[in-house]
């Protein structure tokens, strides 16, 4: 009977490794091909939800010299290593930030969830060990990206949520009052919401955080490659753009070189103000080379940093505000011809998002992807989300209305 089972085991094995070596390569390619050609092309100019576009040309080469690095254990890649030493020195520079500590991670998520970690084991540092079973009292904005959500659910946060603005940013006013008359953690500021890009009111919140001693988290995934780079002529008057760590009470911020840096994914970022918050995120780590970790993620690839180091010398400043500004002018192109019409946005654009009010906004996204648009929706307000990211042009744009004006018709 057992010798019967073994024959089986044997025979089962023979043929899924022959299943396994069925292709040769030429074939593999060939198969992946087709599921490739399934995938929507940034260049059609049909993903105008979207806050990835397609990375610089010279990634590729970059991503095809690092594609086996691993900074998981960075004493192995110690050229990559330096690479994002310098990386997140060269981001810092346009955060104001001489000393900055951080990584370049695997995108905005894991960068947010990293500044809560920090957040959660600095508050308890300071009470001591005391406190230690209450719930993390952090206040969020309505308007957060849901990383957040999973932040609360895994670390057990209990979330303020302040009113919001008429301009959709956090009421600061509320802020002040709340942490004068209770006990807070953290508190996290958007700088370019996911929505509709507004940016909270950072300056006067940074002030509340120095004055009571509070973590305060900036959430600039997408503003960070964007604000630095804003020409004036597309700045809303008595707006605050000031997001940075030029503000004595910004702990950390987020900032994804995978979205207005061009950098192709995985390369989020973290940064925080200094070295002293390393060791609020290290655990030993025995078996690496470096004994000590604090990325949450444990193997990781080297590609994000190498391509960001490179995007970020082949372009410089003047490169990202020449896309920046191409990426604003295509923002109020778009603003202009929807006007006229007859749709209206929800607020003046602040960065490259625009929001069209919508009745029902599902319903118009859903019909529109039949008819081949990739748009998204906004959650604080009835709209359509648009992204004016650097693939995007100005006939996709005129195509675009088209199909909703004659949705509307309809
Ligand atoms: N934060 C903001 C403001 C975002 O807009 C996003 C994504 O759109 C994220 C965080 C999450 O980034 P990722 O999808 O790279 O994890």
């Amino acid at each position: 009977m057992l010798k019967e089972k073994l024959i089986m085991i044997i025979i089962d094995t023979i043929t899924l490794v022959g299943k396994m070596n069925e292709m040769n390569e030429e074939k593999v390619l060939n198969e992946l091909k087709k599921y490739q050609e399934m995938d929507l092309k940034y260049e059609e100019g049909r993903i105008l939800g979207s806050m990835c576009t397609k990375p610089h040309p010279i990634s590729r080469k970059i991503a095809q010299m690092f594609f086996e690095t691993n900074l998981g254990d960075p004493g192995l890649f110690k050229g990559t290593k330096l690479l994002e030493e310098e990386v997140i020195s060269m981001i810092g520079k346009f955060l104001k930030n001489e000393n900055p500590f951080g990584y370049i991670i695997s995108g905005g998520t894991e960068a947010n969830l990293t500044a809560i970690r920090a957040m959660k084991n600095v508050s308890r540092s300071k009470n001591n060990g005391k406190n230690n079973d209450n719930k993390l009292k952090v206040i969020i904005p309505e308007t957060a990206h849901f990383s957040f959500e999973k932040a609360r659910e895994m670390m057990d946060l209990e979330v303020i949520r302040p009113p919001l603005t008429k301009y959709y940013t956090m009421d600061v006013k509320f802020i002040r009052d709340f942490v004068e008359d209770n006990h807070v953690d953290g508190i996290v500021g958007i700088a370019g919401c996911t929505e509709l890009g507004t940016i909270d009111n950072i300056k006067k919140i940074s002030k509340i955080a120095e004055e009571n001693d509070i973590f305060l988290h900036v959430d600039a995934a997408f503003g960070g490659f964007v604000i630095p780079f804003l020409d004036n002529r597309y700045k809303l008057k008595n707006y605050s753009y000031e997001f940075d760590f030029s503000l004595g009470g910004v702990s950390s911020i987020t900032i994804d070189p995978h979205k207005m840096g061009l950098a192709p994914i995985p390369a989020g970022g973290i940064l925080f103000r200094d070295i002293s918050f390393k060791k609020y995120l290290d655990v030993d780590a025995p078996y690496l080379t470096e004994t000590q970790q604090a990325t949450l993620v444990g193997t990781r690839t080297g590609v994000g940093v190498a391509s960001t180091w490179g995007i970020i010398k082949l372009l410089g400043e003047k490169g990202y505000r020449d896309v920046v500004s191409q990426c604003m002018d295509k923002t109020y192109y778009l603003v202009i011809r929807a006007k006229e019409y007859g749709f209206e946005p929800v607020i003046n654009p602040i960065l490259n998002i625009v929001s069209i009010k919508d009745e029902n906004p599902n319903k118009t996204c859903e019909d529109l992807r039949k008819m081949g648009w990739y748009v998204s929706v906004c959650k604080c307000v009835n709209a359509l989300r648009i992204v004016l990211m650097p693939h995007i042009e100005l006939e996709h744009i005129d195509e675009f209305l088209e199909s909703l004006s004659s949705l509307k018709k309809n």
